[in-house]
């Protein structure tokens, strides 16, 4: 009878818990409302396969010369994003417009100079004070002792040129007067191929205080299919959307079905995964420090840190529908009434 009493209770109990997760999710699904849908449309088109593809024939170029941390070919890397904020009007946050956040050779290590982040914003017009951080790593693993240059087209030239065009794209609209409503900052980590050490320099030094720090949407290779979706290239594989923010996480899957349709695929989010990628990119320092963060990701490739990671390779006008997603869900973080909630 006892034992019968407390069964039952358990399974009252366990049903209302039950009932009660799946209302917090309908709650949290039903407060989603996508915010200006036609200046979405508007301004996402602005980001465009054909400018895309000239940064990145650029930034993957020879000139370069893989862009290893402190090296030659990454201060030029540095200063082709540095320049083209200033051609576009886009002004950094850093005082005297100083575009560079400085990283000292002692804090890299011995083998490599000195290096910086590269960071350019867009202030918020009503909540200048919440940021959106938007990044993507401009390092890469230069050239080896046979003289081969890695271009790292894909990694992370994809996410490089991704965020110059969405920073544009934002600005435009800034112009016609539908800036965002949160501050928004471009935030090109270099020192990422050695350890996520531009990402973790930034949240020992942030320049936004990391708890007015909404979200970070981190951009690691985007330009290309891999072997598993090589019949339905219309594909990105998101990783770590919904550890922290379940509404994170329902914001980025109804702005995909309002406007793109990309199949979002999160076998790479599955915690016993075995590659680990949620630990394997910048967004992680951030993550750590308990913002939410969602990581863009076409997955590896044949030619995955290899030489042979050159722009011919990229399918630009998925990199176009990828940056333009990741723009829209941008949007809606810096413009939606309040700020994303972590769970509990
Ligand atoms: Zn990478």
């Amino acid at each position: 009878m006892k034992i019968f009493v407390c069964v039952s209770l358990l399974s009252i109990v366990g049903s209302c818990a039950t009932l009660s997760y799946k209302e917090k999710i309908q709650n949290i699904k039903d407060g989603i409302v996508v915010n200006q849908p036609d200046k979405i449309k508007q301004y996402s088109s602005t980001i465009t396969s054909t400018e895309l593809k000239e940064h990145l024939y650029k930034f993957a170029s020879k000139e370069f010369e893989g862009r290893q941390v402190g090296s030659k070919g990454q201060k030029l890397a540095a200063n082709y994003i540095k320049d083209y904020y200033i051609s576009e009007n886009i002004t950094s946050p850093i005082k005297n417009d100083e575009y560079f956040q400085d990283i000292p050779k002692e804090t890299l290590g011995l083998d490599y100079n000195d290096s910086e982040n590269v960071v350019a914003y867009i202030e918020g017009t009503e909540k200048p004070n919440e940021v959106l951080i938007i990044s993507a790593h401009l390092d890469h693993e230069g050239i080896d002792d046979d003289g081969n240059i890695y271009y790292g087209a894909d990694d992370d030239g994809s996410g490089t040129v991704a965020l110059l065009e969405m920073a544009q794209a934002f600005k435009l609209a800034k112009k016609d007067g539908h800036g965002p409503k949160r501050s928004i900052l471009f935030l090109h980590l270099t020192a990422e191929e050695t350890g996520l050490q531009g990402s973790r320099y930034y949240v020992n030094n942030p320049i936004f205080p990391l708890d007015k720090t909404v979200s970070n949407l981190n951009i690691d290779m985007i330009g290309r299919v891999d072997r598993r979706h090589e019949e339905n290239p219309n594909y990105i594989y998101l990783i770590g959307a919904d550890r922290l923010s379940k509404e994170l996480h329902y914001i980025s899957e109804k702005i995909n079905n309002t406007f793109f349709n990309i199949d979002l695929d999160y076998k790479y989010n599955d915690e016993e995964d075995q590659n680990r990628y949620y630990y394997r990119s910048d967004h992680y320092n951030f993550a750590s420090h308990n913002i939410p963060v969602i990581f863009y990701f076409n997955g590896e490739h044949d030619d995955y840190h290899k030489p042979s990671d050159t722009p011919d390779k990229i399918n630009y006008p998925l990199l176009e529908k990828r940056t333009r997603l990741i723009f829209a869900t941008a949007w809606q973080l810096a413009n939606q009434e309040n700020r994303i909630k972590l769970d509990n």
